[in-house]
């Protein structure tokens, strides 16, 4: 694959650089294509079998179903029970998963916690299981061509002048192995899930954060997709700058950095685009904005 361009936008009167890692593929973009880069490298007879559970919108889910699709191995996907609201609701990351071939099996309440905690025995050795999220080790390598990519195109434009990079964390496993693969520059990341107490927890669960990552910490506390005025505004102007971001990682990372960084910053679009249909829906609800 050829790299994902680098883009060049203005937020509120200030220059960023945004490396298009958003235009790789409709289903499998953004950072997920980045952490399972390692599974889509692997033959398809390794396996036949993918086995993954967590959140009924998430963006794995999605990631993970166009993954098994293109190299036609089942995917069984565990999550809670749904919500009426979730059953009704056609548009967003579930359907299209469906649409791709996801087998969902919704496991009751209450048992949720042990039946993921087991299920290693559902395995044999044609079957792999992906962890909440995707925060594997595996995806070491995807962020290692990442930062080679940037590394490439900072050589042969003398343009890309950003003196460090961002990306919004979930889990941390994207921004903790781009800055061990990119020690030359400053990385950016901010918690969108939990706090920095949790984040730091999440990344030395995987190894030592190294010391060219640096975590801001949200000015308010967000709680991690619900709808807040002010995420819903830095994407319309990131919209009207020419790019589309997700509505529920981006504006915290967006927010963070236009009030405490100065410097050039090249963000790292992480995908998620095709979640905002659903989350619009519950935009739309709270503040009656158009959609
Ligand atoms: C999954 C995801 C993240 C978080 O990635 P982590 O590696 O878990 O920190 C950030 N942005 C988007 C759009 C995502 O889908």
């Amino acid at each position: 694959m050829n790299a994902s361009p680098i883009s060049k936008i203005s937020l509120e009167g200030r220059d960023f650089f945004v490396k298009r890692d958003d235009l790789i593929d409709p289903h499998l973009a953004g950072n997920k294509y980045r952490k399972f880069y390692t599974l889509l490298q692997t033959p398809k007879e390794k396996f036949t079998k993918i086995i993954s559970y967590g959140g009924t919108q998430s963006n794995a889910m999605l990631a993970i179903a166009s993954l098994c699709q293109k190299k036609e191995w089942e995917f069984i996907y565990y999550t809670k029970p749904l919500s009426a609201a979730q059953r009704e609701n056609t548009a967003g990351n579930y359907s299209e998963a469906l649409a791709l071939g996801m087998k969902h099996i919704e496991i009751e309440e209450s048992l949720y916690r042990d039946f993921i905690s087991s299920l290693g025995v559902l395995k044999d050795e044609n079957t792999f299981i992906v962890e909440q999220g995707g925060a594997v080790e595996e995806a070491k390598r995807g962020l290692e061509v990442l930062a080679q990519e940037i590394r490439e195109q900072v050589a042969v434009d003398k343009n890309h002048t950003f003196k460090a990079v961002a990306t919004p964390s979930g889990t941390g496993t994207t921004a903790l192995f781009l800055a061990l693969a990119l020690p030359e520059y400053r990385v950016y990341t901010t918690p969108c899930v939990g706090n920095v107490t949790y984040l730091k927890e999440q990344m030395t669960a995987l190894c030592e954060i190294p010391q060219n990552l640096f975590i801001l910490e949200p000015t308010r506390k967000y709680h991690f997709a619900k709808p807040y005025r002010e995420f819903y505004q830095v994407y319309e102007k990131l919209l009207e700058s020419g790019i589309e971001f997700d509505l529920l990682y981006a504006p915290g990372m967006w927010l963070a950095l236009q009030e405490q960084t100065k410097e050039s910053v090249l963000y790292i679009h992480s995908g998620g685009v095709s979640g905002n249909a659903s989350m619009k829906e519950r935009y739309f609800k709270k503040f009656k904005v158009a959609n």
